[in-house]
């Protein structure tokens, strides 16, 4: 095949879960490949942080195939092949999608606008590589062969380090709005341009983002937010000028005194965290992210509702959650603890007795005190809040929960992505004699 380049893969990089199955696959007579993303970063010598496999096996033929395997997707069937907690995802070969040719394609499939609804066609690897968002995400390596199979010319890209759609960006954006997003993401991954057209598109397809679900929107969020470049991807997003269709409220009161540098910092904070290998949560980057109109609100209700300052916050954080719900979904097990962090912002400055001993002693004290830092770094005048909190814990090492000695700023333990909440034990309390 005149695409085909020979290129061996440093073993060690290569995920053995993955080529078991692509081998399993050829030896059954099937064509099968790593695809997308991962084959993109073993050439940038990056770890790829999954493995995806592509077949012109059927769905029902691969599950038949790995007795660890199910069937999941409703868009597009696709094959999990589970080895211990790794999951190795195989797709079929999708078809291109014949855009004008409503004749032999059931319109049903597509909306008005031209977004892809259902989409269950298989195709062969040529077809299947045209249907991919980016050149340089429609790389196939068969491991067997050490070859990369490589029909849109996407090393090309990689070494141009650009990021360019497949097709006409007009098209491809009307098909999935998400591609959008994907592009300033990987441009805050991988450190590479987005080419001219695939870019200058997005400012003006991105309205197209609000027919996307909001459930969906709140996973490419955590992508973009929740993968150790999240300052990189904030700063695309409103260069696009697409962060107004996920964050509206917040895009408002950008300009307007600390907002921007204080999800700037809260981005910078979870970036490091990430690199550093600590957990962190959506709570927290939500927290940042919808403190301004959850503000802006909760003033609203006051001065003009004649809201009682106590009923202000649960009100305003009431309606802020329900209307970002439009754009991004926000699981409960993440606003719960977000209105936490916020509300403890206003008991913070009660510095004395009990009170300050209950705010201390709350299980989310150790976010709201990191986030109260950050609003003082941001350029607000809290009167040296921070401070008094910062002593506080040296001063009451065992009011603050958790085991606050030593980590004064350890936020974002608490809700962390993925895990169940635990109760986490107070450290024991010395014997009262
Ligand atoms: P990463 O996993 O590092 O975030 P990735 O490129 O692997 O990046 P995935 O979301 O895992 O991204 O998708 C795997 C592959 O599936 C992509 O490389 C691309 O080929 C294809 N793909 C994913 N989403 C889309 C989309 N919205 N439109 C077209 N192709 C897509
Ligand atoms: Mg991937």
């Amino acid at each position: 095949m005149s695409d085909a380049l020979s290129i061996t893969l440093k073993a060690d990089q290569l995920n053995l879960n993955a080529r078991k199955v692509v081998k399993r696959l050829q030896e059954s007579g099937f064509e099968a490949y790593l695809v997308g993303g991962c084959v993109r970063d073993l050439l940038l010598d990056k770890q790829p942080k999954d493995f995806d496999v592509s077949t012109n096996a059927h769905p029902e033929e691969v599950r038949d195939l790995f007795r660890n395997s199910r069937m999941v997707g409703r868009r597009f069937k696709i094959v999990h092949v589970r080895f211990g907690r790794e999951i190795v995802e195989v797709a079929t070969f999708r078809a291109e999608h014949p855009e004008e040719d409503h004749d032999t394609y059931d319109s049903s499939h597509i909306s008005e606008g031209g977004m892809i609804l259902s989409d269950n066609r298989y195709g062969t690897f040529r077809e299947d590589a045209r249907r991919r968002d980016f050149t340089i995400n429609a790389l196939y390596y068969d491991p067997e062969n050490e070859e990369v199979l490589d029909p849109l010319d996407g090393v090309k890209d990689l070494e141009k380090r650009q990021i360019r759609l497949i097709g006409s960006p007009e098209d491809r954006y009307r098909e999935d709005p998400v591609r959008m997003l994907r592009a300033v993401r990987f441009r805050a991954k991988l450190g590479f341009d987005i080419e001219q057209d695939t870019r200058s598109a997005i400012g003006e397809f991105g309205y197209l983002l609000q027919d996307i679900p909001p459930a969906r929107l709140f996973e490419e969020v955590l992508k973009l937010f929740m993968s150790g470049y999240a300052q990189r991807a904030f700063t695309g997003l409103t260069d696009e000028d697409a962060f107004r269709w996920l964050f509206p409220d917040t895009q408002n009161l950008l300009a307007e005194s600390h907002h921007q540098k204080l999800i700037d910092l809260a981005l910078e904070s979870t970036d490091t965290r990430i690199g550093n290998e600590m957990p962190v949560t959506p709570a927290f980057i939500f927290a940042a992210l919808l403190w301004g109109p959850f503000l802006k609100e909760r003033q609203r209700l006051i001065d003009d509702e004649g809201v009682t300052i106590y009923a202000a916050n649960m009100e305003a954080a009431n309606n802020v959650v329900a209307k970002q719900q439009l754009f991004t979904s926000i699981p409960k097990r993440f606003s719960g603890p977000m209105r936490d962090i916020w509300f403890l912002q206003f008991r913070m400055p009660n510095k004395t007795g009990k009170k300050a001993a209950s705010v201390a002693n709350h299980k989310r004290f150790r976010a709201a005190y990191d986030f109260l830092l950050l609003r003082e770094k941001s350029g607000e005048d809290l009167q040296g809040l921070g401070e008094f909190w910062t002593q506080y814990q040296i001063d009451n090492p065992l009011d603050a929960q958790g085991s606050s000695r030593g980590r004064p700023t350890d936020h974002q333990n608490s809700g962390r992505q993925g895990s169940r909440r635990r109760r986490r034990k107070r450290p024991p309390r010395a014997p009262s004699t």
